[in-house]
């Protein structure tokens, strides 16, 4: 048995000391000042983040709470929306979307594709019942980063609202909300945020709280009009999950600190030499349009990956995931969003190197993937 652990696993990622040290503190009462300014701070620092001058609502629940939301709030019972269907996270807008009830028109992608924003323009143009396009800007289940840039464009010249599942990409690229026209932007508390689970989050555009001015599809806890006008007040309509705001609040003071553009810059960095480390022991990657917050690469040789996942977690103490649907047993996926730096993914990628070479695939000499990644690694600090 391995001594130490290493977890690059597209959610929950790993937590700093110095957020899971703020965290240990006693708990505030939620509706005690102190409680009320350190919210006031978090709701500033998720403004920031969003890049917008838009309330950014927090909720108690998982990423797919704040997906939830983002349909609850916006729709009729019967309205038509467009839905990028290229992995799970994209599937999961459809099965939502058809569990209130709403004519769900798929745009499927293969996977390991990103969605065309002209196929986008395309159903809009055919179908102006369509009130809406939902997509990942970070599908994990692939890798692929959808061009939510370009299809906000697409949107912002009609009637549709552009709802973006960030939950895996906010906080490792830019994505400025009320810059780019997104209408309804979420993520969750355990990807790039470097937190447990438990916390989501989602803001709306005008043109979106416009349309839940007559929204009339039911809801109660994802009430995102309730819950605006008592965070608005620094309060939250239901018990927060005190303690994950908590650290929080720790998290954003480090961002800030960090500055967006390093953080940026970081996760470009380790998905730069990720990739390089893959294809240079002879893998070929999984995503055409890869994310930067994680790496996904077939399985070289017909090796299982579901296999390769295990003997990486067992022997070497380093947890991967594989795929998931078709991609199962093909692909693995290594992630690089939140708490990881440069010598993570040299760890990773020799725990890779010595796993294959376990299931008896070793194209090159050991470490011809580390040495890979640290020239990527020694380019990007020598600009
Ligand atoms: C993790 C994730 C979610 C949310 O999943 P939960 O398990 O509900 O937190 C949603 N979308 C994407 C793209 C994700 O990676």
């Amino acid at each position: 048995m391995p001594l130490k652990h290493y977890l690059l696993t597209p959610g929950p990622t790993p937590v700093p000391e110095r957020v899971a040290l703020a965290m240990a503190g006693p708990i505030p009462h939620h509706r005690a000042p102190a409680f009320e300014a350190l919210f006031a701070e978090v709701r500033e620092g998720l403004k920031w983040l969003y890049g917008t001058k838009q309330d950014v609502l927090t909720f108690a629940s998982s990423g797919s709470g704040a997906m939830e939301g983002a349909i609850v709030n916006f729709f009729e019972p019967g309205d038509a929306i467009a839905t990028v269907n290229g992995g799970k996270f994209g599937e999961r807008w459809g099965k939502i979307g058809k569990a209130y009830g709403l004519e769900v028109h798929e745009l499927n992608v293969a996977w390991g594709h990103a969605v065309d924003p002209a196929l986008v323009e395309a159903a809009l143009r055919e179908n102006p019942r369509i009130r809406a396009v939902c997509v990942q800007a970070s599908e994990s289940s692939t890798g692929v980063a959808h061009p939510v840039r370009e299809i906000a464009a697409v949107t912002g010249k009609t009637d549709a609202l552009c709802i973006v599942d960030a939950v895996s990409a906010l906080g490792t690229m830019p994505l400025p909300m009320d810059e780019w026209g997104i209408d309804v932007l979420l993520t969750g508390s355990q990807k790039a945020l470097m937190l447990p689970p438990g916390l989501a989050f989602g803001a709306a555009s005008e043109k979106a709280w416009k349309r839940n001015e007559t929204a009339a599809l039911p809801r109660f806890y994802f009430d995102w009009r309730r819950e605006r006008d008592m965070q608005r007040k620094n309060q939250t309509a239901w018990t927060p999950a005190i303690s994950l705001v908590v650290g929080l609040a720790e998290v954003l003071r480090w961002l800030k600190e960090m500055t967006l553009p390093e953080v940026y810059a970081r996760h470009e960095r380790l998905a730069k030499a990720s990739r390089a480390a893959m294809e240079a022991i002879g893998c070929e990657l999984f995503a055409k349009r890869p994310v930067v917050s994680l790496t996904t690469v077939v399985s070289p040789g017909g090796i299982d990956s579901d296999k390769l996942v295990k003997t990486l977690k067992t022997k070497y103490g380093v947890t991967l995931v594989g795929g998931q649907d078709a991609a199962k047993g093909k692909i693995f996926r290594i992630a690089h969003l939140g708490y990881f730096d440069d010598l993570d993914i040299v760890v990773a990628v020799a725990a890779i190197e010595r796993a294959l070479a376990d299931h008896g695939w070793k194209a090159k000499p050991f470490g011809t993937g580390v040495g890979a990644a640290l020239e990527v690694m020694a380019t990007a600090e020598a600009k």
